[in-house]
């Protein structure tokens, strides 16, 4: 593995590189290999608590700071991006088990949201209002909100951070990330030695690497954070909500969690392409992504067609070493996940469900399973699946897949095809889901578009103007020009 930056075992803790105080060092493991890739000290409160502190000291300047050199400041991290593309794509393989197509895109995406940032500081906008009193002013402003808090999962690691890292920054923040214990290097180190290239002043960033489980209520509760920026699990997003709200300290929060994409083919449909659509869509990165496609629908006039040529299809994925440019599916994260996945196999089998494809699971690998005939109480349709496994669903018509299709507790986002683009259109929209792409799969992501959410997916979106509104707050101020006349 190439390696330009090394002493992945420090962490940047409120302005110095060094190791956590914590008395456990974890190893961070190849999923793949096995191999530790590096061993890593926790870091404690006490850490925490420094990190927190050094940033809000620092975000002082940084939100004076003029605009252009916030924006030239994100276009040098593009640059470097650019320049460590293949580390950055080596320590994906490595460190989560991206496929090579998988890393390239998380690189693509991460670079593609730090050059939306970089345009950021300039596309503040305040405003100036009338007034309801006579004499007075009415404006508006838009500030940054501090420090922000940054929680990330595992399976897009590094753009997960970087989605809120590079806007709370642009707009003049400062941040303290805690990335999943799997993969703090592309989650956290490798994104703050990069910033650090780039010459962000110390103490604007830290990260803090430590078990969710036992740093996770400090960081959340910390007085400091205006704003926790939480991607991951439903549940683990849900206790945050309720620790922001609940603690002494209150304070915003954007939670990015768990989905459970349908994927709708109506009978007039291109199957072909619906079936290339498919694939893709749920094996991408093993099908361990929020957007992944988690149920199949397909009306009854095309089921067996969708279903001969998607069994076909996911049978000639290549499965095994990540690295190799033909690699279709590699490693399942870690030993707990994969266990969840047979679970999730059996409990398919003994609900019912007719078994179309299957594989040997070798180490962590595991091939695509395909079910037929579920239906939506078994518990591959109403869970979150996050595996290379599926359930295929049969709809009477366009109105009963609507209805499969909102089945869910989940909103995160969802797909339908048809021949007919305006029927499309209006199907989308009646889908209960924050993002819906007709002709196409679920897993999309565009810098500049709204990316979130409804229902037990999240709260808030990134992206764009959205981010804009995420990382910053309105103020108020009004200015008396002529004495108020007062009632008394
Ligand atoms: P997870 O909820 O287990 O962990 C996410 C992060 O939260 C990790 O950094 C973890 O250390 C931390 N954490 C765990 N317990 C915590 C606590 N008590 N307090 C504070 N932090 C804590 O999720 P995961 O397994 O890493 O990721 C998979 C999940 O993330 C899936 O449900 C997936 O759908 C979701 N996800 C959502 C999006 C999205 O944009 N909506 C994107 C990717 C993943």
């Amino acid at each position: 593995m190439t390696e330009r930056y090394r002493n992945f075992h420090l962490q940047p803790l409120a302005g110095e590189w060094r190791e956590g105080s914590g008395k456990d060092a974890r190893a961070v493991v190849n999923p793949y290999t096995g191999e530790t890739l590096v061993s890593i000290r926790s870091a404690t409160s006490a850490d925490l608590d420094a990190a927190y502190k050094k940033a809000a000291e620092a975000q002082v300047d940084w939100a004076e700071a003029p605009l252009a050199e916030r924006a030239e400041l994100l276009h040098k991290v593009v640059s470097i991006f650019d320049q460590r593309k293949e580390e950055i794509i080596d320590w994906l393989i490595h460190e989560s088990g991206s496929t090579r197509l998988k890393a390239t895109i998380e690189w693509d995406s991460a670079r593609a949201i730090t050059q939306e940032a970089a345009s950021m500081p300039a596309r503040v906008h305040g405003a100036t209002m009338a007034s309801n009193i006579p004499g007075k002013d009415n404006l508006v402003f838009r500030r940054p909100l501090g420090v922000v808090g940054v929680i990330s999962p595992w399976n897009f690691p590094l753009h997960l951070s970087q989605r809120s890292v590079a806007p709370a920054l642009a707009l003049g923040n400062a941040v303290v990330i805690k990335p999943a214990s799997d993969t703090p290097v592309t989650g956290g180190l490798l994104l703050a030695h990069i910033f650090a290239e780039a010459g962000l002043p110390a103490g604007l960033l830290s990260v803090v690497v430590g078990p969710g489980s036992e740093i996770g209520d400090d960081f959340v509760a910390h007085p400091i954070p205006a704003l926790i920026s939480f991607t991951g699990s439903t549940p683990v997003g849900k206790n945050i909500g309720k620790l922001a709200a609940g603690g002494s300290y209150l304070k915003k929060v954007a939670l990015e969690l768990g989905g459970n994409s349908p994927f709708v083919v109506l009978e007039d449909a291109d199957v072909e392409q619906a079936v290339k659509a498919a694939i893709f869509g749920k094996f991408l990165h093993q099908g361990q992504i929020c957007m992944a496609i988690n149920r199949i629908i397909v009306d009854q006039r095309v089921y067996e067609r969708f279903v001969e040529g998607f069994v076909a299809h996911a049978g000639r994925l290549k499965v095994g070493d990540p690295s190799a440019m033909d690699t279709a599916i590699g490693p399942i994260i870690n030993k707990s996940q994969l266990e969840g996945l047979q679970q999730k196999i059996a409990k398919a089998k003994e609900q019912g469900a007719k078994v179309l494809l299957k594989g040997d699971i070798h180490g962590q690998m595991v091939p695509p399973h395909v079910f037929g005939d579920v239906s939506p109480d078994m518990d591959i349709s109403r869970e979150e699946i996050f595996g290379p496994l599926i359930g295929i669903q049969k709809a009477r018509n366009e109105e009963h897949a609507l209805e499969l299709a909102n089945n869910t507790e989940f909103g995160l986002s969802s797909a339908v095809f048809c021949g007919d683009l305006y029927r499309g259109q209006q199907f989308a929209r009646k889908v209960r889901a924050g993002m819906t792409h007709v002709n196409d799969m679920p897993v999309n992501d565009e810098a500049h578009m709204p990316f979130g959410g409804e229902k037990n997916s999240g709260l808030g979106r990134f992206n764009g103007d959205w981010a804009i509104d995420e990382f910053t707050s309105v103020q108020w101020v009004s200015v008396q020009r002529e004495p108020r006349q007062y009632p008394f």
